[in-house]
């Protein structure tokens, strides 16, 4: 079975949620699968193998998979939190989403300035999140190695957002 085979299969879709017309997907089943779990966190730090210091990912499923990442490669976190939950000095990012805005935060200092930082989360829809996110690594001087998805919606052209970075999407639809 491929890894695109087994995302397909625990992936559940949910028509619908959280609004009417969208189709949700659901990873928590791969999540909870010791196999669909361990390959998918393997084949995301593979895609990137040497090529970074640091796993960041975006509160909070993107947490999960970044410790998990990080563990494979053997190398540290860096959380990307929603807004008032670092207790230093932070970066701070908003964007908009389809109903309003978010913000994200990094402490400024968590890393050494030029380290190479994987960016991971779980899907790619219109990309703002990892857009932000790719801007709070660039002012924190840090080096995008690129951003690595579980699932990417190509639909909604997310990718275009991420400054021509590479990009892995391990099942595309
Ligand atoms: P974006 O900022 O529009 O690319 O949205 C991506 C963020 O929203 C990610 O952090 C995802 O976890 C979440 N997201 C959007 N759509 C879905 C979905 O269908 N399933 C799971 N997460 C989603």
């Amino acid at each position: 079975e491929s890894i695109e085979q087994v995302i397909d299969r625990l992936c559940v879709k949910i028509p619908d949620h959280p609004d009417p017309g969208i189709l949700f997907r659901d990873l928590t089943p791969l999540f909870a699968d010791s196999q669909g779990f361990t390959r998918t966190v393997d084949s995301l730090a593979e895609a990137f193998e040497g090529q970074f210091d640091c796993v960041a990912g975006v509160e909070a499923r993107g947490f999960i998979l970044a410790g998990a990442v990080a563990r494979s490669a053997g190398c540290g976190v860096l959380p990307v939190r929603k807004e008032g939950k670092l207790p230093r000095e932070t970066y701070r990012q908003s964007y908009q989403l389809e109903y309003g805005s978010a913000t994200l935060e990094i402490h400024t200092d968590d890393l050494a300035r030029g380290s190479r930082v994987l960016v991971v989360d779980d899907l790619l829809a219109t990309g703002g999140t990892l857009e932000a996110t790719g801007q709070l690594l660039h002012r924190a001087g840090l080096h995008i190695a690129g951003f690595g998805l579980i699932m990417e919606l190509t639909d909604l052209r997310g990718r275009a957002k991420l400054g021509g970075h590479r990009v892995r999407a391990l099942y595309r639809v």
